[in-house]
Formats: structure tokens, sequence, C-alpha cells
């Protein structure tokens, strides 16, 4: 019997988002739909201004959207009050930004607590679950160490760390390596594949055709627009247990035709600038 395919961790449906500025309109996304099953480990590419920086705040729950659907784990956000989206953000999403977003004081494992705090666990188990979480990035021992004493690549895993110490559904990125040489910004990438390996779902906002390259799979856009999504199958990316191999292998054109695999792998975003 067929295997079904993962559940829907994201649901946009027909997004669109207009900043007002004046009398001027930008219409940064321009009904745009996609969905993300649990599991996956997808990229988003696209020339600045295509509107990748918009559907990450949407996709993060950061900022409204002007029109459409948003659904994660099938609960609709549009409907949702500022302290419910809040909730629904630090229970599902983890956050990595390209400059790691650190506190500048705190050690590293004060700085894993954090969200746990704000999520309503005790002190104790909060140091447990930070501890737990550096030592999965590979930090074990440098649990009391400030971002001055860390390495770029140390920070970012410390931005990782706290952004799965809750265990959150999707780790949501932008430009994870943007700020690192590109021998770190390989293990960041490894880590990551490790994390998807044991069932995490990301989702990866980047310009650079290597990193976008490690997803299984790559939506471009352009003018607000999803206008390329394949799924790839490639040789350094772990496929997770979670995604049935049908779903790794099968190219799927949207509004303009999909490039085959192989341009895929060559050129993974044409269109980045
Ligand atoms: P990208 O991340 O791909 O560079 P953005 O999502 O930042 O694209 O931008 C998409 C479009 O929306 C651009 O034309 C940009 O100028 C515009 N834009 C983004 N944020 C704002 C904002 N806060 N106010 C007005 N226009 C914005």
């Amino acid at each position: 019997m067929p295997q079904s395919p993962p559940h829907p961790l994201i649901e946009i449906i027909d997004l669109t988002k207009i900043y007002r500025m004046g009398t001027v309109e930008v219409h940064a996304l321009r009904g745009l739909s996609l969905t993300v099953r649990v599991g996956e480990y997808v990229a988003i590419v696209g020339a600045s201004g295509s509107g990748k920086s918009t559907l990450m705040n949407m996709i993060g729950l950061l900022d409204r959207p002007t029109s459409g659907v948003y659904r994660v784990r099938g609960q609709a956000s549009q409907k949702l009050d500022k302290k419910a989206l809040a909730d629904l953000r630090n229970r599902e999403i983890g956050f990595v930004f390209q400059r790691f977003n650190l506190l500048a004081r705190a050690p590293a494992r004060r700085q894993v607590e954090l969200p746990l705090f704000y999520a309503g666990v005790s002190a104790r188990k909060a140091r447990q679950m930070a501890q737990e979480a550096l030592k999965k990035v590979g930090l074990g021992d440098r649990l009391h160490h400030r971002p001055e004493e860390l390495s770029g690549g140390q920070q970012q895993r410390v931005a990782i760390a706290r952004a799965i110490v809750n265990q959150p559904s999707l780790l949501l990125a932008d430009e994870p390596t943007g700020a690192l040489d590109s021998h770190t910004g390989e293990e960041i990438l490894t880590l990551f594949e490790e994390l998807h390996s044991q069932g995490l779902t990301l989702v990866v906002v980047t310009h650079d055709p290597d990193v976008a390259a490690r997803a299984h799979r790559i939506v471009t856009m352009r003018d607000g627009l999803i206008v390329g999504d394949v799924t790839q199958v490639s040789s350094n990316a772990a496929a997770p247990a979670a995604v049935p191999a049908t779903t790794t292998s099968v190219p799927q054109p949207v509004s303009e035709p999909a490039p085959t695999i192989q341009q895929t792998r060559a050129n993974p975003c044409p269109s980045v600038s």
C-alpha cells in the first residue's frame, strides 16, 4: 500500500503582503501559495527584492499578511491575537539569523535557557535542557563561554541550540552562514543536516547557491511569487526518515517550467543575484 505523505507543517494559500508608504503601495507578496510538510528541508532563494524576507516574516509569524491564509499544523494564524500568535511562534518555530543575535554578555547556557523561561519552564529543567541542546550542537564544553569568547561558528551553534531547545517543529534560518567563512559555514550546514535527519523540518532563506544546494527542495521567488519549486536528490543531503522516497525525486513545476533535476544540481538558483 502506498505510504501517505507526511502532514503539512505550514500551509500558505494565496498570501499577499502590501507595504503602504504614504500613497505608494509595494506589493511584496502577490498571492503566493506554499506547503511545507513535516520533515522537509527547503531553501527559499531569489534575487534581492523578490520577497524572501517578507515571506520569512510571514512563515515566522513575525508579521501579518494583507490577505490570504497561513496555517501552522492546521491552525489558522490570521484570527489569532498577539498573545496567541506569540505562543504559536514560541511553540512551533525556532529562528536562526545571519548575525546570531546573541546577548552580548550572557554565557552560552544562559542564552539557550532564555526561551525556556518565556515558556514557563522551571530554572532547573531549563538548565538541563539548555545543556542538552548545547551538547547536541557540539558545545557541551562551552556552557560558560560568552560570545566574545567564542568563534563565529560557535556563536552560530549557540544560536542554533537556542532555536531548538524547546523542540520546535520548524527551524527557520535567514542566511545562516552569511557571516561565516566557507569552512565554518560548511560545518553549520552539516549540523543542519544532522538535525534534519533527526526529524526537524528546516526552511532556509538564502541567496547563496551552495547553501541552497544542501536542501532537498529549492523554492525560487521572483516579484512576490514562487516561480520555481524543485525537489532534488542530492548525494550530500540525508533523506529524512519522515519523508517517503517517492517525494524526493519529482520536480514540481509551478507557474513556469521548473528546471530538470540535473540543471538544478548544476545551478540550483539561477535567478539569484
Ligand atoms: P528580499 O528579502 O527578497 O530582498 P523583501 O521581502 O525584503 O525581499 O522585499 C520585497 C519588496 O518589498 C521590495 O520591493 C522591498 O523594497 C519591499 N519592502 C520590504 N519591506 C518593506 C517595508 N517594511 N516597507 C516597505 N516596503 C518594503
